[in-house]
């Protein structure tokens, strides 16, 4: 958009300083509200009516409109029409993930008071790395990290009265994401497991070649269900053990960590006295089908042979604010740390994410101390966190609990959990698909499988299988594409790989929108089952 040729806009001081303080007259003061007004419920009301999931637009022609390098020597745009801009221009090519029909991915609607909690954050400008710019939020911050931290592991009284707020204890952090929720724990493992000893100042000042050197071995890994989310893999390669020691192990056929494999696997490891087992991890809620592994099992396991247990639960965390299912998530209490995405079902803005410890003093191992931003024994936050500045996002999580309430959370999260079931009954029952993976959460995975082909497919030989396989693969990969590009609804794409046998292309939904209901779901499929007899109906 060309500037107004009638108000040039100029930088100067004198405009630069009307930026930084209240607005001096009643009327610009009302432009500011007005302009929070349309944010709050304009954006929304607008994506609704006119864009669905998003606007068709080919990324060629939407780049094309972005290749501008230069910054402007003058202000080229006012508040108002930047907004304006970017809720014409922007919004309906961005995505709609407000949608209850945008059913595809981990981020989804938010409740509107987030959009204030982000707000007040952003007013405030607080920086937990240290107190001095930030003080109290400090301290309710380590409020916030109690009371999920009292959800996950259940100590009592005594316990949080003791550590809620001693400097020297860290019951865990907040991070920028779920990423680094699980670098951090498993940082964390790698220096208490290559600690100081004799001779060796430990790994984190002498590095991975002296720990080896030091501990006498010349490999570390880490083990999970080959559904492991591939943040696991870049913590093997940030933290020097490298990716490929990060060792999947093969699920059994409900989607979950094969025990026994994981046994067998250990078993193999310890005949070769070099290497060493950093942390195995439990999956809370996989990434692509929402299945738990068996936390108890793997928390015995890790017992047996002193091996730190990291539970990833960014997404399933959540879930143990449900009486009903809480359940799903038990001996989640017996792992050493735990990540849990606060963007994800605790539904914030992008993006939050938290790391847990069983033990208050284990995060000492990733200390570090600044000597002019913070000092040994002092409250600042930044002394155990991997990342300096940050936001302060807590406050957020801390209104959001207030503002729901365990109750509030436990309405969505049962709400998703049997959308889910609901949705899966949906799809058993119509013959063109077939249900791939079952939720245990409220993630599952399907794909279209016509009746015919489901007749073949019980006499076929292993030839005809991959064939029919390969057909498959490509129906799913058009159907799911075509209904994206439609605009109307969004269902994702993963691929399901099972050692031994065929890769299947499946789509997967996350049921997380409240507002996403079966006569929507059921809606959704019949626009598959439309798209389908349009490519491939005879
Ligand atoms: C989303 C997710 C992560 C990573 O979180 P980000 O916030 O996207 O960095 C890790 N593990 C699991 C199981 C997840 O679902």
């Amino acid at each position: 958009m060309k500037p107004d040729k009638k108000t040039e806009l100029l930088a100067n001081w004198q405009t630069l300083q009307r930026i930084f303080i209240r607005p001096e007259n009643e009327e610009s003061g009302a432009a500011l509200v007005r302009y929070m007004e349309q944010i709050l419920f304009g954006l929304h009301d607008f994506l609704k009516q006119h864009v669905g999931i998003t606007r068709e637009a080919s990324l060629k022609d939407l780049s094309d409109r972005f290749t501008d390098s230069r910054i402007s020597q003058n202000p080229s745009k006012k508040l108002a029409d930047v907004i304006k801009s970017i809720i014409e221009d922007i919004a309906p090519h961005a995505v709609n993930v407000s949608s209850p029909y945008f059913i595809g991915h981990m981020t989804s609607a938010i409740p509107f008071f987030m959009v204030h909690l982000q707000t007040i954050m952003g007013a405030l400008n607080q920086n937990p790395v240290k107190l001095e710019t930030s003080k109290v939020v400090s301290v309710s911050e380590r409020q916030a990290l109690a009371k999920i931290h009292r959800l996950i592991y259940g100590f009592d009284d005594a316990f949080y009265d003791e550590h809620i707020q001693k400097p020297e204890s860290t019951l865990g952090g907040f991070t920028d994401d779920g990423t680094l929720a699980n670098i951090t724990a498993l940082w964390t493992a790698r220096n208490v497991l290559f600690k100081p000893k004799n001779g060796f100042d430990g790994v984190e000042s002498q590095g991975m070649a002296a720990a080896y050197q030091a501990y006498d071995i010349r490999r570390t890994v880490i083990l999970v269900s080959q559904l492991g989310h591939y943040s696991l893999r870049k913590a093997g390669g940030i933290l020097g053990i490298g990716h490929d020691n990060v060792l999947s192990i093969d699920v059994d056929s409900q989607n979950r960590i094969n025990i026994s494999k994981l046994e067998a696997a250990i078993r193999e490891i310890q005949k070769d006295n070099q290497t060493k087992i950093l942390a195995i991890v439990g999956i809370a809620g996989a990434t692509e089908t929402g299945t738990v592994d068996p936390l108890p099992q793997i928390a015995d396991i890790c017992a047996e042979h002193s091996i730190h247990f990291h539970a990833d639960a960014a997404w399933g965390g959540p879930t143990l604010m449900s009486e009903k299912y809480r359940h799903l998530l038990s001996g989640i209490e017996r792992a050493d740390s735990v990540t849990i995405d606060g963007h994800k079902q605790f539904y914030m803005p992008m993006s939050c994410g938290m790391v847990y410890f069983k033990d208050p003093v284990i995060m000492d191992a990733i200390a570090y101390h600044a000597a002019y931003i913070n000092r040994p024994g002092s409250v600042d936050l930044g002394i155990r966190s991997l990342e300096g500045s940050r936001a302060a996002t807590s406050l957020i999580l801390s209104g959001a609990l207030e503002i729901m309430g365990r109750g509030g959370y436990a309405l969505l999260i049962d709400h998703g959990i049997e959308i889910a079931k609901a949705f899966a009954e949906e799809i058993r029952k119509r013959h063109l698909f077939e249900l791939t993976t079952p939720p245990e959460l409220n993630i599952l995975t399907y794909r279209i499988f016509p009746e015919n082909m489901k007749n073949e497919w019980k006499t076929a030989d292993h030839h005809q299988k991959l064939e029919i396989n390969d057909y498959l693969n490509h129906v799913n990969i058009t159907v799911q594409r075509l209904q994206r590009e439609a605009g109307k609804s969004f269902v994702s794409r993963t691929t399901l790989r099972r050692r031994g046998c065929e890769d299947i292309v499946v789509l997967r939904s996350v049921l997380m929108n409240p507002m996403t209901d079966i006569r929507i779901l059921q809606e959704i499929l019949d626009e598959q089952e439309k798209i389908y007899q349009q490519q491939f109906g005879v």
